[in-house]
């Protein structure tokens, strides 16, 4: 079983270092949140991950959730530990205290799905919707249905969860065909069919609250003729006591390559009770409120699952000895394979992109609670663009390079990496979903280049461009070398960008084939962005901890050296076009 140990050290650097990033500081609301108080969640966090959650990883990979006489059964433990789970508190973390949550900031409820997302990704799907769900509901649903829902969601009794997949309808939800009937009591009967819905039953909690698209019989056809609809496990009577069995049945569960623990579930809805959230036909619209920050939160995933197999490719490399360096000292067997450099170059390389990765994260974190807590609405404006245009970076660079860290971290292991012994190929079977649910990371580069750079509040993507280079524009020798690296693929980013917005003018195609090629070159700059806040930071305070920050220099200096460069061949690949690839025969 690998092991895990909690960065605590490095999110606490970058929640106490890094507090002042653009607009973050002059939010009223989170004054009280301190440097102790997080400190303490965090270690308490990382127990519960460490101690009870980790080991839950295997046993839910050898014995994963199953179907019985019509009832999901989560593996052996999951029960008792949920239970635990929410008596500690650890779902209500950043609910608002109005409906029993704890009021913490994104920046810190991100740490602590990191964390969750390194103990085990199968269990932490069992609350992960819930939150999605809340946020959901909190932002979209009338206060009746917000007082009888949210404080049961946010304890934990009742979980969550999204349900939009059909079987003909996957990235393209305008072809759903789940129906909804109004009742003369203003509710509604759903009928259909969801596929693929993560967590749609289990027995952790005592209700689940479905979130459902389907389409009234009247509305128009493709995704204008959506809406959404809170359907419940079993029905909620008027006191808040839980009623009757709602018409849901579970057909089956999937059977998978990773998250085994995990119950993914065919759903069968035969005229259940469901309750509409927000507006007639613009329930895409509230769905995206969910989606939007459950794919922050995916890209979060493919960090922690990274943190836990750097951890491990570590600890292997220096315990295990095979060969002999070109410096060795060793006159009879073999060198620790951490002295090969191409080990090293691995090594660092994981290192370097998860602690740049954590430091991005931190400050999308940060933007999103400025994006809804500012009291200038300019700001917020602002802050929400960038939210929404990194959203998919995160998403989809964090888990493709998730593949590429889990796929290393085998190879450093070798055959033992390859067989189960020390748990290595499951995290890169876990990992694996990650690019594929909360929409494909291709669909989210095509989101990227044809609706987030430049939308109807302008250039965004030259907004963030000026606001990073102006960021980096830093008066300090030691950090020069590697602001004058950033310009320069700062400047291939600009290049780029130009490129794509004439090529959506004149050959579609083109940006379609460059769409994930420009994801990466926007995801590594802005990394390195992240590099150099925390190189700012690292020159400045060195004194007051020399070793941290020259291990967090030395690791920038590989990122910009060995990683950054990327950056460049993507979009030399691009720029070649697509003529090729569209008029290639298959046959
Ligand atoms: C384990 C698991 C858990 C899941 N959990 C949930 C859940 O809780 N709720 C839920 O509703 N769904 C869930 N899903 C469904 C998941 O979100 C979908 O599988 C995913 O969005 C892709 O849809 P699809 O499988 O139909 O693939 P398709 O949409 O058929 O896509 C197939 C391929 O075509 C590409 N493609 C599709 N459209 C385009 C386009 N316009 N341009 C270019 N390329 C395109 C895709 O990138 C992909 O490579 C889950 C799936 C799995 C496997």
């Amino acid at each position: 079983m690998p092991s895990y140990t909690a960065p605590v050290e490095d999110m606490m650097f970058l929640f106490e270092k890094l507090r002042d990033n653009k607009n973050y500081n002059e939010l009223e609301k989170y004054k009280e949140v301190t440097s102790d108080l997080v400190k303490d969640i965090l270690e308490e966090a990382a127990k519960i991950n460490q101690n009870l959650i980790l080991p839950l990883a295997k046993v839910g990979d050898e014995n994963p959730a199953v179907l019985e006489n019509g009832v999901v059964r989560t593996p052996p433990g999951y029960k008792e530990a949920y239970k635990k789970y929410i008596q500690d508190g650890w779902t209500s973390l950043s609910c608002d205290p109005k409906y029993g949550g704890q009021g913490m900031p994104k920046t810190v409820s991100a740490f602590f799905d990191e964390m969750l997302s390194s103990a085990s990704l199968s269990f932490k799907l069992y609350s992960e919707l819930s939150i999605g769900a809340y946020n959901c509901i909190n932002h979209h649903a009338s206060d009746e249905l917000k007082n009888k829902y949210l404080p049961k969601i946010v304890e934990g009794k009742w979980s969550g969860t999204m349900c939009l997949t059909e079987p003909v309808c996957g990235t393209d939800l305008g072809l759903l065909k789940t129906k909804a009937e109004k009742q003369n009591d203003g509710s509604y009967k759903i009928s259909g069919q969801k596929i693929f819905i993560t967590s749609g039953d289990h027995d952790l909690t005592e209700n689940i609250i479905h979130l459902v698209i389907a389409r009234e019989t009247d509305s128009p056809a493709g995704t204008k003729g959506i809406s959404l609809f809170l359907v419940p496990k079993f029905v909620v009577n008027e006191d808040g006591s839980i009623g009757p069995r709602n018409g849901i049945s579970t057909g089956s569960i999937e059977s998978k390559m990773g998250i085994k623990g995990s119950a993914t579930c065919v759903l069968n809805f035969d005229e259940a009770t469901g309750y509409m959230i927000g507006k007639k036909d613009k329930g895409l619209n509230a769905m995206f409120t969910m989606m939007n920050l459950e794919r922050i939160v995916v890209g979060i995933q493919g960090l922690g699952v990274s943190e836990i197999a750097y951890q491990n490719s570590l600890a292997y490399a220096k315990e295990r000895k095979q060969g002999k360096t070109n410096k060795t000292k060793s006159t009879n067997g073999a060198d620790f394979i951490i002295e090969h450099a191409d080990i090293r170059k691995s090594l660092l390389n994981m290192k370097s992109i998860i602690e740049g990765e954590r430091a991005l994260c931190f400050w999308l974190s940060q933007q999103t609670e400025v994006s809804l807590n500012h009291k200038d609405e300019k700001v917020r404006q602002m802050a929400s663009d960038f939210v929404s245009l990194m959203t998919p970076v995160v998403k989809s660079l964090f888990t493709d390079l998730g593949m590429e860290i889990t796929s290393d971290a085998m190879q450093i292991h070798g055959g033992y990496g390859y067989t189960k012994d020390q748990g290595i190929e499951q995290l890169y079977r876990d990992n694996r979903i990650t690019p594929i649910y909360e929409g494909t990371n291709s669909v989210q580069a095509a989101d990227l280049v044809f609706r987030k750079l430049f939308n109807k509040n302008g250039d965004i993507i030259n907004k963030y461009i000026d606001l990073i280079r102006t960021e980096t524009d830093l008066d300090n020798e030691k950090i020069k070398p590697f602001t004058k690296e950033f310009t320069y693929y700062l400047n291939i980013l600009t290049k780029f960008s130009e490129w794509i917005n004439e090529k959506t003018k004149t050959d579609k195609d083109d940006v379609s084939a460059a769409a994930n090629d420009y994801l990466k070159t926007l995801g590594f700059v802005s990394v390195a962005y992240a590099w150099i806040k925390v190189l700012h930071v690292s020159f400045k305070d060195y004194n007051e901890n020399k070793n941290f920050y020259d291990d967090k220099i030395n690791t920038a200096k590989f990122y910009f050296d060995k990683v950054l460069p990327r950056a460049e061949q993507h979009y030399k690949s691009a720029i070649s076009g697509s003529s090729n690839i569209m008029s290639f025969k298959f046959d």
